[in-house]
Parts: C-alpha cells; sequence; structure tokens
C-alpha cells in the first residue's frame, strides 16, 4: 500500500535498521525500543493485521515464528526469555496496520496486559 509506512521500509524509501532481510520478511530495530532487544518482524506482504491473514499464508506465518526463534537466540536473549507480540486494531494497541510481530527481550518484561 503507497501510504503503508511498513510498505515504504520495506520498498527501502525509509531507511530502518534491519537486521535480517529474506524474500518474505524484513526485520529491523524497533524506532523507540521498549526494551533493550526490541525488533519488529515484518511481512513483506501488505497485510493489515492478524485479521487479514488467510490459509495462503500460513506457510509464511510459520516462518516468521520460526525467524523470531532465530533472531532471539542471535540477540541473546533465547534464554534470559523473551516474548513475540502482534497487535490487532485499535484496542489491540496496534498503531501501524500492517502486519508485525514484535520480539521484546533483554530485561525482565512486565505482565499487565494494559
Ligand atoms: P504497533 O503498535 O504494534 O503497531 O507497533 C508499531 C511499532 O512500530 C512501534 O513500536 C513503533 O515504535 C514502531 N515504528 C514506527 N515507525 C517506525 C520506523 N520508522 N522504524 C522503526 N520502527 C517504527
Ligand atoms: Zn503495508
Amino acid at each position: 500500500m503507497s501510504d503503508c509506512i511498513f510498505c515504504k521500509i520495506v520498498a527501502k524509501e525509509i531507511l530502518g535498521e534491519t537486521v535480517y532481510e529474506d524474500d518474505q520478511v524484513l526485520a529491523i530495530k524497533d524506532i523507540n525500543p521498549q526494551a533493550p532487544v526490541h525488533l519488529l518482524l515484518i511481512t513483506k506482504k501488505h497485510i493489515t493485521s492478524l485479521n487479514e491473514v488467510s490459509s495462503e499464508d500460513e506457510g509464511l506465518m510459520g516462518h516468521i515464528l520460526m525467524l523470531a526463534q532465530k533472531l532471539a537466540q542471535k540477540f541473546g536473549v533465547a534464554e534470559s526469555g523473551y516474548r513475540v507480540v502482534t497487535n490487532i486494531g485499535k484496542e489491540g494497541g496496534q498503531a501501524v496496520p500492517h502486519l508485525h510481530f514484535h520480539v521484546l527481550g533483554g530485561k525482565a518484561l512486565g505482565v499487565h496486559i494494559d
């Protein structure tokens, strides 16, 4: 989508701090990190949120979760623990309407959900 900030990052029209890239996914550092490790795993395909994922994206969803595991290892939080989150819609706190998964770690994360 032409006015989507994450599509622009995927297209390299806006520069992100890339930590990983393949044909399906771009992983960048979050610009406003909530933890010492805060990565965003962004689908290259524009999908608005988990609500819009369909059966044809099953492989992509598995791929992105396996990538979360690999990047947690690479960034040194696999043993200490980390969180993988995707926000969906208004009450889910989704600010950018392009599917992405947060990988957060490097400190003891709070357990609150609001
Ligand atoms: P969400 O609330 O789940 O939609 O999360 C959006 C995330 O994108 C937030 O954590 C922002 O800090 C992050 N973000 C927004 N713009 C950028 C950008 N240009 N580069 C990196 N991260 C960004
Ligand atoms: Zn997009």
